[in-house]
């Protein structure tokens, strides 16, 4: 196992009714709701939220779009230097929480607020923050990573700072209720390519890891098609906390990460405005069968523990494990080639000019995945 420090002091407020606990996770200071584009209206989570801010001090910005653009949230930056914003809360889902833990960095910023995504400059100190999510999806609720797109470049960074790790996290299985079937599915492929990303590499020994990882799989797999078909409560819970661990840090502690799915997966997004999920469907089984080798030994842990495949025949073992996994994600609605898409081939050279562009030149847990090797996986997404 990799040495590491593991520290994630968000606190989670979870279950039914656990809206009904903000009021005493707030601190007393000036506070800006943030939130999306009116979800929370229509299912009635804004009037919890209105009721639990009470006797606060507080003013709201809305209208921070699914894959959040620096445009509208250097608007929400401007609010906050105007209202001298002290603590925002964001209620949504990944986009919103990530667009606050940008905002919360920005106002602060002595610089340019672009550079902490496009050079990767160090945040040094944030507005505080706290989140009621409503999408089990990324896992943004307890971490410490943030996307922002900027669609006038064409551009979808991320960046990860301590300050900017929410101090508490609501998470009510019911918020999920009013969501759509396509964002249930999006969440449930996107918490299973997280788990992949980090636990997919090369085998270091660490065993408490790889079983978690195989637990949040395999829950996945099993909680998927339920939540597609019930609004059952057990299950929602299960697909909540499933994909919060999926992403808070416990299971990428003292392990190598990958990453490589998102990071292609992103730049497909900033070209075609594909569901951040979709684009992950449809790379990561290109990425495995392109990193066979490379990941051959997890592969085959994969393929033993998560599908209980027989290994008697290895290479037909892999094979399968890759071809279940693709089709567990169109099981799940979602389809996994470009051209499901009406997306043009010509599209894997525009992603390896961008990844060459953006600096992002050797992906992978092993830095082997150069923008010629991504043009070949895109490829063979077609
Ligand atoms: P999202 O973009 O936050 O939300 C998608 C849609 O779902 C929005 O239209 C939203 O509407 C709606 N919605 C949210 N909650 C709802 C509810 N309870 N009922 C009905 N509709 C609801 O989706 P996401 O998948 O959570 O976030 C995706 C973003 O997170 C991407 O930019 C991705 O790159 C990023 N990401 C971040 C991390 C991380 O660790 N930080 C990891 C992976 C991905 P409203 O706008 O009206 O609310
Ligand atoms: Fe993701």
């Amino acid at each position: 196992m990799q040495n590491f420090v593991y520290h994630n002091p968000t606190k989670v407020a979870f279950g039914k009714g656990s809206i009904s606990k903000l009021s005493n996770l707030l601190p007393k200071a000036k506070i800006l709701l943030l939130y999306g584009g009116g979800s929370i209206k229509k299912n009635g989570i804004y009037q919890q939220v209105c009721e639990q801010l009470e006797g606060h001090q507080w003013c709201e910005f809305s209208g921070v779009e699914a894959n959040p653009e620096y445009t509208t949230l250097m608007q929400a930056v401007s609010l906050c230097k105007q209202e001298n914003i002290e603590f925002i809360l964001a209620v949504g889902g990944g986009s919103v929480i990530d667009g606050a833990k940008f905002v919360a960095a920005a106002v602060n910023y002595a610089g340019e607020p672009w550079d902490i995504l496009a050079k990767g400059e160090p945040v040094m100190s944030a507005i505080p923050l706290g989140c009621v999510l409503t999408l089990p999806a990324t896992g943004t609720e307890t971490n410490t990573a943030s996307v922002v797109t900027r669609s006038e470049l064409g551009q979808k960074l991320s960046f990860l700072c301590d300050h900017v790790r929410p101090q508490f996290a609501v998470l009510d299985p019911e918020a999920t209720y009013s969501l759509p079937q396509r964002q249930l599915a999006n969440g449930v492929v996107d918490a299973f390519v997280h788990v992949m990303e980090q636990y997919l590499t090369y085998p270091v020994g660490a065993t408490v890891q790889d079983r978690f990882a195989e637990a949040i799989l395999t829950n996945l797999l099993e909680v998927g098609p339920k939540v597609l078909a019930s609004q059952d409560y057990e299950t929602r819970a299960n697909l909540m906390w499933n994909a919060t661990q999926a992403l808070s840090g416990l299971i990428g502690a003292g392990v190598p990460q990958d990453w490589s799915t998102h990071m292609i997966g992103h730049e497909l997004t900033a070209l075609h405005n594909l569901d951040h999920a979709v684009t992950l469907a449809i790379i990561l089984p290109s990425v495995m069968q392109y990193q066979r080798q490379h990941k051959r030994e997890k592969l085959l842990q994969y393929a033993q523990r998560v599908w209980g495949l027989s290994l008697y025949d290895e290479e037909g073992a892999i094979d399968l494990a890759i071809e279940k996994t693709a089709q567990f994600f169109r099981d799940m609605g979602i389809k996994t080639s470009l051209s499901d898409y009406g997306i043009e081939p010509s599209v894997a050279d525009e992603v390896a000019a961008r990844l060459q562009k953006n600096g992002f030149t050797q992906l992978g847990e092993k830095q082997n995945i150069s923008p010629e090797d991504a043009r070949k996986i895109v490829a063979a997404s077609v």
